[in-house]
């Protein structure tokens, strides 16, 4: 055993962050993204460095409790964890290779700038995004299509999302960028996927046929059982809109029903967060997202008060997959599936999402936005896919910010599994796109986050994890 040299610059503690759940202690290298779990000593020790910030102090105090050769085995290894700095020089890379040109991987059409509904929590101004027309013309798609065939030059496989409003108020412009894009997809070699994001009230046997024959990856917007639903989704006369999308649903055969993607919103009103997933479950769904609403509405936001009920709804979610886990059956929970798989591959995320770096959004007009949440929003305005003018100084603004550049990120001890936080939620806190989610969300994930390098931890050798499939 090596004579440990005191010397507390020798361990960096803004490089560790250390936890409790279930009875079980963690110590995670934040950069590394190694997370142990460690018995009682190695906890008290990281926990009085933190304290104490000096490691003979420490010591001292420990030599009460613990053998000095037990405290010297433990500050060794807890100086080989602080050396581990893997993939330290991506970081660098990431910013040296910033692309001077758009390279984009995909387009969302607001294919409809209007909805048939009214829900409580809509960021959208009922749909409208507060811009005119309502309606994508063909003109403004087809040169949409255009713009990304020549403005993705990385990319063989690209992919055009419909959105709206409710992009199936406006069916025929969709069925005809589809048929656009396949017949210029094959004049340039490109090999386009479409995916639409629907409320799914308009969802007949004509349209789930033809969606379905083509391809499309269909996400539902669906908030949980009947009554969770019907009190965020309502049409204008404030009628629930959940048992017509069931009756449509359940014209789609079971096999397709299981690719169909639902986004659920999360609000105070309910945050059962367990019982939504198991509900989605049961109707035979494999693919299940739930994300807080972004609003400053506080009847519908989750506050520093709702903290404590979703701290016992994301125990409660962990051993619900504990459970799944121990009897090998697969869980529907998409964000969980691909957090495990990050935590198992020792991932870094530098960013929330592709927004500006591969995708743009198009507005009915032609304009081009950083994500379709922005439209209508000149801040956020990056360009004109018919004057083809970009403005590449916000859009370059936007890749510049890694997490590691985001003044209210860069310490956070999740910023690698979160990548910085939403531009929207950003801009609607704190007036600026690159602060950090709403505090309050922030701390949510970080409660969840503990409780899945929990759960990997406990079944971390099962194929579930580790073939990545666990659908
Ligand atoms: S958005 Fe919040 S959780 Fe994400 S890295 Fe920033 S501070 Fe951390
Ligand atoms: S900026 Fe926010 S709303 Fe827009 S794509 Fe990214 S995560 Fe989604």
């Amino acid at each position: 055993m090596n004579k440990v040299k005191i010397d507390r610059r020798n361990i960096n503690l803004n490089q560790f962050h250390y936890f409790v759940k279930a009875n079980a202690r963690f110590i995670l290298n934040i950069n590394s993204g190694q997370c142990f779990a460690v018995d009682t000593i190695a906890y008290d020790l990281i926990k009085r460095i933190d304290k104490y910030k000096d490691l003979a102090i420490v010591k001292k105090k420990l030599i009460k409790e613990y053998p000095e050769e037990q405290i010297d085995e433990v500050i060794n290894e807890l100086l080989l964890v602080n050396k581990e700095r893997s993939k330290t020089d991506e970081d660098k890379s990431l910013y040296n290779n910033i692309k001077k040109e758009l390279d984009l991987d995909g387009l969302v059409l607001m294919i409809c700038q209007d909805c048939n509904l009214s829900c409580e929590y809509c960021y959208g101004e009922n749909g409208t995004y507060d811009s005119k027309p309502i309606f994508m013309n063909n003109k403004i798609s087809e040169s949409a299509i255009n713009f990304l065939i020549n403005n993705s030059k990385s990319y063989k496989k690209v992919s055009i999302s419909f959105f709206g409003g409710e992009p199936l108020l406006n069916f025929d412009a969709i069925k005809h960028a589809v048929s656009y894009s396949k017949n210029r997809g094959l004049e340039c070699s490109k090999e386009f996927n479409f995916s639409i994001t629907t409320n799914g009230t308009l969802l007949n046997n004509r349209i789930a046929t033809y969606l379905i024959e083509n391809n499309f990856n269909i996400i539902l917007s669906l908030d949980g059982p009947k009554d969770v639903h019907d009190k965020l989704r309502f049409f204008p006369n404030k009628n629930g809109t959940y048992d017509i999308i069931m009756k449509n649903i359940n014209r789609i055969p079971k096999n397709i029903r299981k690719k169909i993607g639902i986004r659920a919103t999360l609000t105070k009103k309910y945050m059962g967060i367990k019982d939504i997933i198991t509900h989605f479950e049961e109707l035979g769904f494999s693919d299940v997202t739930i994300a807080p609403v972004s609003t400053n509405d506080t009847n519908l936001q989750m506050t520093h008060n709702d903290l404590k009920s979703l701290r016992n709804e994301y125990s409660k979610l962990a051993l619900y997959y504990d459970l799944k886990f121990k009897n090998k059956i697969g869980f529907a929970d998409s964000r969980t599936k691909t957090l495990l798989e990050s935590i198992h591959n020792l991932m870094k995320t530098y960013y929330q999402c592709s927004a500006g770096r591969k995708f743009l959004a198009v507005s009915t007009r032609g304009d081009l936005f950083l994500c379709h949440r922005f439209v209508g929003n000149g801040k956020y305005k990056v360009g004109n896919i018919i004057t083809s003018k970009i403005r590449g100084k916000v859009i370059e603004k936007v890749i510049r910010k890694t997490v590691d550049r985001r003044i209210m990120c860069n310490k956070c001890w999740a910023r690698y599994y979160c990548g910085g936080g939403c531009y929207y939620e950003s801009e609607l806190h704190f007036g600026k796109f690159d602060m950090s989610n709403n505090p309050n969300y922030c701390e949510n994930f970080r409660e969840y986050l503990e409780w899945m390098f929990w759960l990997y931890h406990k079944h971390r050798k099962t194929n579930l994890i580790e073939n990545k499939s666990n659908k």
